[in-house]
């Protein structure tokens, strides 16, 4: 590992006031950033270490109901913790499950639900600092587009950059449209929607995050549907694997009728790849598996396959057909 500079942050302010510093990275579990700093890929001169800021302001690793009815859930909650909590296992099942699809149980216990959705993509050649890749070295080109791309995008892709966003739970709080709080230079808050950006010329940018940002919470919103969802994910193993495909979904029903729906995909978008386009074809129309097909059709419409990829396309559609009927039976 190459040597870096080290800040035990003890409040908010100092925290993001180290991490405008140039080539800094904040590090909380560190299930990502230390993996990436042992293989190069990551080589930050500066770490603020973000573990300490719950000591002094515990809202940041709290679960908190809010007045709406919705849920607060600091960045710094672990995966665990979050997941077997009460009120998101029976308000929000499909945040819950999303967490324990993930990663592993020992994972689990030290990742952050901030650093859950800030983390990288699993791009075998974006590990690999023999290889080109625009978004570890911005203009050395991309190894996929060339190369194995099985695990690839299949949405959002551009001609720099194919890797999917590898997080489960950002798809699921991409279906909630959940809020997320950032503490910078100043607080602000954004929807979940705008906080991860399409790769396009700059697959090194993936977030809107300013330089020294930091997420401090995400609010679910109060949401009937929410109470009836789920999230599918399809893998190559039964533990321990990203997905292939997988389906965040959200419906509420009401005499026969879809009222409302979320529906958001994972493991094949540059990022997690909310549709509005499925949601309006659920919405008004009859539970049924002609609707559900015309949801997973509508949803996949602009996929765009690659050499190895062109699986995905139909497994997706499969995996949001059945998330729907099992959310509605
Ligand atoms: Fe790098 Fe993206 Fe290409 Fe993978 S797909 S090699 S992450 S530029």
């Amino acid at each position: 590992m190459i040597p870096f500079d080290y800040t035990r942050a003890a409040s908010l302010d100092e925290a993001t006031r180290a991490g405008r510093a140039p080539s800094a990275r904040f590090i909380a579990g560190g299930t990502t950033l230390v993996d990436l700093m042992k293989l190069h890929v990551e080589t930050p001169a500066h770490v603020v270490d973000l573990t300490a800021l719950a000591q002094h302001d515990p809202s940041l690793a709290a679960i908190t109901d809010l007045t709406d009815g919705g849920l607060r859930i600091g960045a710094l909650a672990l995966m665990s913790d979050t997941a077997w909590d009460a009120r998101v296992k029976t308000r929000y099942p499909l945040v819950s499950q999303s967490l324990l699809l993930a990663a592993s149980g020992q994972l689990r216990n030290m990742a952050t639900i901030g650093g859950n959705v800030l983390q990288r993509t699993r791009c075998w050649y974006f590990r690999d600092v023999a290889t080109p890749c625009n978004k570890r070295e911005p203009g050395s080109g991309c190894s996929a587009l060339r190369g194995h791309d099985r695990i690839h995008a299949v949405l959002g892709g551009s001609t720099h950059c194919i890797a999917t966003h590898p997080s489960d739970l950002a798809v699921a709080l991409a279906a909630l449209d959940a809020t997320v709080h950032v503490r910078g230079a100043s607080a602000r808050t954004m929807p979940f929607s705008a906080l991860h950006v399409l790769p396009g010329d700059h697959p090194e940018r993936e977030t809107t995050l300013q330089p020294g940002e930091v997420i401090t919470a995400i609010d679910l919103p109060p949401l009937a549907a929410a109470r009836r969802s789920l999230y599918l994910k399809v893998r190559d193993r039964a533990s321990y694997a990203f997905a292939l495909a997988s389906a965040a979904v959200a419906v509420d029903v009401q005499n026969g009728t879809i009222r409302d729906a979320r529906i958001a995909l994972g493991g094949v978008g540059t990022r997690p790849w909310r549709s509005p386009e499925a949601e309006r074809a659920l919405v008004g129309q009859p539970p049924n598996d002609a609707t559900f097909r015309a949801a997973a059709d509508a949803a996949l419409a602009g996929a765009v396959p690659r050499r190895e990829n062109g699986f995905k396309i139909a497994l997706a559609r499969r995996t949001l057909v059945r998330a729907l009927a099992e959310v509605t039976a």
